[in-house]
């Protein structure tokens, strides 16, 4: 079958990939001086952040929406959601800039109507992978994206996380704009760098295999480069490799990170809900504070005292579309982060999901860091900390859907009316961490305080470091801890050059899994036992309470690993098999008789991790756990595929119960603990959906080892294996050299 193809092929295949595959990341002087990659350089940008007024922010995300347009939509609450605007006619003139650029874009006057009129828009970017997910309603909003209708649930969109990020209900706090959208950039640029080369596009005359490429819609096979094309799409992925390497202080492991956090979640960043406060410089929208229009444990008939604002019923809106895990809402005037509870009925009771939230805040802190005159965030309760409000916009996003006692149906007359069903919430809606971010003590801090674009996700407590450096780091990690990920990093010495691959999504493959995971090649038929290290790391999460490797044969899974419905990973099908007829490995390089570790956002720091020391450039940058396992493949006959997965268990400890909790008894009830703790959870709403793990496993995508025969890799000269075209392998330790690995559908 499937095992038995490859075999057949595999000689010619890895013999045309080494051979045609170009060297992509080794990065010469020579290789990156091709003119045409210098058509459309990234915009200078001074190396001190400054705060952006209204106009400028306007022009950012432009310039992100038309730059990235696979990666990000813009689009306005006024469009989407059809509400008014809040101001005057002489507030936001600039908003005729998006206007015209609607129009340029659909031609069609009817549409872009919505665009501009009297006062201001609200604008929301959200960023997804639109390629990896077309079907998601999100990306509908674009109307130059195309369903396929075949495909509806299949690529699992429904399962891809929420995360909310809003930059100011206070239009005069004026931090957290600025760190959203200079961090969309950051995500955006490097997401589309990662996508390159897009494989679907190589030429098929330099293809090994047809049926080898890569995971793409079979739609989208007739479209290829050209040579010339193709050879520029691999130029242009170096460049940009190189140019966030050293104008941007973002190197592989870092870059890949940021791929990651874009592909696999979808974040919908409102910069300015309160567009006529930030506007005017003023905390209210027109005479109405946003952070107190929440139907949230308000006083008694003051029900048409709540959504009264736009600010506010656009976030409503975007919380009612989507199914949200975690947030933040960054504002100032102090410096401390603040989660539940921050409302009067629950004053000195602690929220049943205390813990996580506790160690979520910390490890906020701690990345954001401080610097010259400025402490790591405090962090604890907004009772404790800040003050407790009525009607605040964290409290209700946290327990809208499940505190009903607290949550009445808004009746406000402004903006003539808002109907009050839009303030009735299903059980799943409202159960985010949903954090305030006070971000500075001045509201709008000197720019000398607000950091520079040095090194950006490295924490420091520098003068690098800064107001607006610091919360772009604190939101990246938001968008990390929403769900945690398991990934296998490499076989041997082998380490994989990509992690997630933006715009490939291997459940809308027209072939399988089996054909679009790394590939790897490792020699056999020496009918001995041989053992091959598998090495893998854990995110997304805090505490690893246990990690394995699982491996077995392909020709046992079914095609599809997903539900096929759904799209759900993996399906129940393939657990079965795994359960059944898989082996289980545990990893070799922890102590005390355990399979767990910690994440890099743990407060005692990754473990294991490398050993100090490590000089490599991969060992300087990679904060992730590093797990290692040994699997046996002697004794396989060559042509053997396996299929290896690693999984992991993460965070139980946030299941515990706080003890002085409130209300009474009540045991967590947010989607971020119950995803990880309780394996018959279920929450859906808009769509999306959020299931338990069944035994709480977390699965990362497979790879495929495949043993050969010792024999293919005779003609390789090890002593100059570049001159082989071997550019993804590893050599064994011992002085022979001999190949041990090879990644053959490497890009
Ligand atoms: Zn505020």
């Amino acid at each position: 079958k499937r095992a038995t193809t490859r075999a057949r092929r595999l000689p010619a295949t890895i013999t045309m990939t080494l051979l045609l595959r170009p060297a992509l990341f080794i990065i010469t002087a020579a290789l990156t001086s091709a003119a045409a990659v210098e058509e459309s350089p990234p915009p200078q940008r001074e190396e001190q952040y400054k705060i952006l007024p209204s106009p400028d922010l306007l022009n950012r995300l432009l310039y992100l929406s038309t730059t990235y347009p696979n990666f990000c939509t813009l689009t306005t609450t006024q469009e989407w959601f059809g509400l008014p605007r809040a101001g005057e006619d002489g507030d936001c003139p600039f908003d005729e800039l998006y206007a015209a650029s609607q129009k340029s874009a659909q031609g069609d006057d009817e549409k872009t109507s919505a665009a501009s009129g009297k006062g201001c828009n609200n604008y929301v970017l959200i960023i997804q992978d639109k390629e990896a997910y077309p079907n998601d309603p999100d990306v509908q909003l674009d109307v130059n994206f195309q369903t396929s209708s075949q495909q509806q649930q299949q690529e699992g969109w429904k399962f891809v996380p929420d995360v909310f990020l809003s930059g100011s209900v206070h239009g005069n706090e004026r931090v957290g704009p600025t760190s959203l959208v200079e961090m969309s950039e950051l995500l955006l640029e490097s997401a589309a760098c990662e996508s390159l080369p897009r494989m679907k596009f190589q030429p098929s005359d330099s293809n090994d295999n047809d049926d080898d490429a890569s995971g793409q819609d079979t739609t989208n096979d007739a479209v290829k480069f050209t040579q010339e094309q193709w050879e520029q799409e691999l130029s242009t992925a170096q460049t940009c490799r190189q140019s966030l390497t050293t104008n941007k202080g973002i190197p592989s492991p870092l870059r890949q990170w940021l791929a990651r956090l874009v592909t696999t979640r979808r974040t919908i960043i409102i910069p300015t809900a309160n567009a006529l406060g930030y506007s005017r410089n003023k905390r209210e929208e027109g005479s109405i504070d946003p952070n107190r229009d929440f139907p949230f444990d308000i006083e008694q008939y003051h029900e048409s005292e709540c959504m009264q604002t736009i600010a506010g019923r656009s976030i409503n809106e975007l919380w009612r579309s989507h199914l949200f895990q975690i947030g933040l809402t960054f504002h100032g005037g102090m410096e401390v982060i603040g989660y539940e509870w921050g409302a009067p009925t629950y004053l000195n009771l602690d929220a049943p999901d205390a813990l996580a939230q506790d160690q979520i805040a910390h490890a906020y802190s701690r990345y954001s860091n401080g610097f010259p005159g400025h402490v790591p965030y405090d962090f604890g309760t907004m009772n404790d900390k800040v003050y407790y409000v009525r009607g605040g916009m964290e409290d209700w996003a946290f327990a809208g859907s499940w505190d009903p006692d607290r949550v009445v149906q808004c009746t406000p007359t402004t903006y003539g009316g808002y109907p009050p069903e839009k303030t009735v919430y299903n059980n799943s809606t409202l159960r985010a961490f949903n954090m305030l971010i006070e971000t500075s003590d001045k509201k709008e801090p000197l720019r000398e305080d607000l950091g520079s674009r040095h090194d950006p996700l490295i924490s420091t407590n520098g003068r690098e470091n800064g107001h607006v450096a610091r919360n772009i780091r604190l939101a990246l990690l938001a968008m990390d801890v929403v769900e945690p990920y398991v990934s296998i990093r490499g076989v041997e010495e082998l380490m994989f050059e990509d992690d997630v691959i933006p715009t490939m999504n291997l459940k809308r493959s027209p072939t399988s899994y089996y054909d679009d995971a790394k590939l790897v090649w490792v020699p056999g038929g020496d009918k001995k036992s041989s053992m091959r290290k598998i090495t893998w790391t854990v995110g997304g999460a805090m505490t690893i309470d246990g990690t394995e490797i699982v491996y077995g044969l392909w020709d046992d899974l079914p095609t599809q690993l997903a539900e096929s419905t759904s799209g759900l990973y993996p399906s129940m099908e393939t657990r079965n098999v795994i359960d059944t007829k898989f082996q289980v490995v545990q990893p070799s390089n922890v102590e005390g008789g355990t399979s767990g570790g910690r994440s890099r956002w743990h407060a005692d720091g990754a473990y294991p991790a490398e050993p100090e020391g490590g000089d490599t450039y991969e060992q300087i940058y990679n904060y992730d756990p590093v797990f290692k396992a040994l699997i046996d493949t002697g004794k396989m006959p060559p042509g053997t595929a396996i299929a290896v997965f690693a999984r992991a268990k993460v965070d139980k400890d946030w299941a515990t119960s706080a003890a002085n909790v409130g209300p009474a008894g009540l045991g967590p009830a947010s989607h971020i603990v119950n995803a990880r703790t309780n394996p018959s959870y279920f929450a859906s709403n808009a769509g999306k959906v959020i299931h338990g793990r069944e035994y709480s496993w977390w699965y990362s995508d497979p790879i495929t080892v495949l043993v050969g025969d010792a024999k293919e890799a005779e003609g390789w000269d090890i002593n100059d294996p570049t001159a082989s075209g071997l550019t993804h392998f590893s050599l064994s330790s011992n002085a022979r050299g001999v190949v041990t690995a090879v990644h053959v559908n490497a890009r």
